[in-house]
């Protein structure tokens, strides 16, 4: 399921401080902006750069009362790595991601990010070290330089050409007539899923977080598309700590940590290879993932 979509009412939450003159944005704002985001204590602190070391300390939460979905967890991540959550679906994977730029608060233990409690620094100076690419990403009606922009408001031209470029999307972006003046959304050209997706990457790439949330597409792309958004993936992934709720194989496999997700919280994490070995719950999942490839 979806980081942003069961919280739609807290998409706005990401979207840091924009000025309005980005055409399509101010409408996007008015849909969205429907409720009050978590409010900052009084004491909350601005973080202004991060490393990225995240810490979940005996973690439980339940979307409603006397229904924990997490009890108890427990997990450290390092900073730059990357780490794929695997496990049955409705398991909780998306649930421990959004706990991370609170789009919920936990109802007992702690996150800490650098081993600072998230819920004592300012929301907007959390969200802003934290990036998310997922499936149904939101393109606004506007030119393809301004979606890409998205990502950073102060980007150069030559800043939007190289998280393209990185992203894959320079070739797509050169064959239309307009270029980077192409009007994408509603009213303009129609983009691909896996187009889309670039866009998001591309976003990020301005963006340039510390931590990194993929939500991986579920819905399957052709093979080749597959392999570019991979790579760029992988590209976006180095030097930033990386939390992948995964639906692939390629990707958990290259994760530095498979965290397999079940019904009681963490069953059992490693590498690939060792988790294969053990014969475990993840080494069943894989065997009926290849059937189905
Ligand atoms: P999938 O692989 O299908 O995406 P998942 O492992 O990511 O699953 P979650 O989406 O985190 O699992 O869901 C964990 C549990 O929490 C499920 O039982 C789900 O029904 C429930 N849940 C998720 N979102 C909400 C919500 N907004 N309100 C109430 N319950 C929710």
């Amino acid at each position: 399921s979806n980081i942003f979509f069961r919280p739609i009412e807290k998409i706005n939450a990401v979207i840091e401080s924009y000025p309005k003159g980005i055409a399509g944005f101010k409408r996007y704002v008015e849909v969205l902006d429907t409720e009050p985001d978590i409010a900052d204590v009084k004491d909350a602190v601005a973080v202004e750069s991060i490393r990225g070391d995240i810490k979940f300390d005996k973690v439980t939460f339940g979307y409603e009362p006397g229904r924990d979905i997490l009890s108890g967890i427990d997990l450290s991540i390092r900073a730059g790595e990357t780490v794929a959550f695997v496990g049955p679906s409705g398991a909780g994977k998306t649930t421990i991601c959004s706990l991370l730029p609170r789009f919920y608060d936990v109802t007992e233990g702690k996150i800490t990010v650098d081993g600072m409690d998230i819920r004592g620094m300012k929301l907007q100076s959390l969200r802003k070290h934290i990036g998310i690419v997922q499936q149904d990403v939101f393109l606004f009606s506007g030119s393809i330089r301004e979606n890409i922009a998205y990502g950073d408001l102060l980007a150069t031209e030559e800043q939007i050409w190289d998280a393209a470029k990185r992203a894959s999307l320079e070739d797509m972006i050169r064959q239309l007539p307009e270029g980077m003046d192409t009007i994408i959304g509603e009213r303009g050209v129609k983009l691909s899923g896996g187009q889309k997706q670039r866009m998001a990457i591309a976003r990020m790439f301005l963006k340039n977080p510390p931590i990194l949330i993929l939500d991986e597409a579920t819905s399957a792309l052709d093979t080749e598309t597959e392999m570019a958004i991979q790579k760029s993936l992988s590209e976006l992934s180095v030097g930033r700590t990386t939390l992948v709720i995964a639906h692939r194989l390629a990707t958990i496999k290259n994760a530095d940590r498979i965290i397999v997700v079940d019904e009681n919280g963490i069953a059992e994490q490693g590498r690939h290879q060792d988790l294969v070995q053990s014969g475990g719950i993840y080494s069943r999942l894989h065997q009926a993932q290849y059937q189905h490839a």
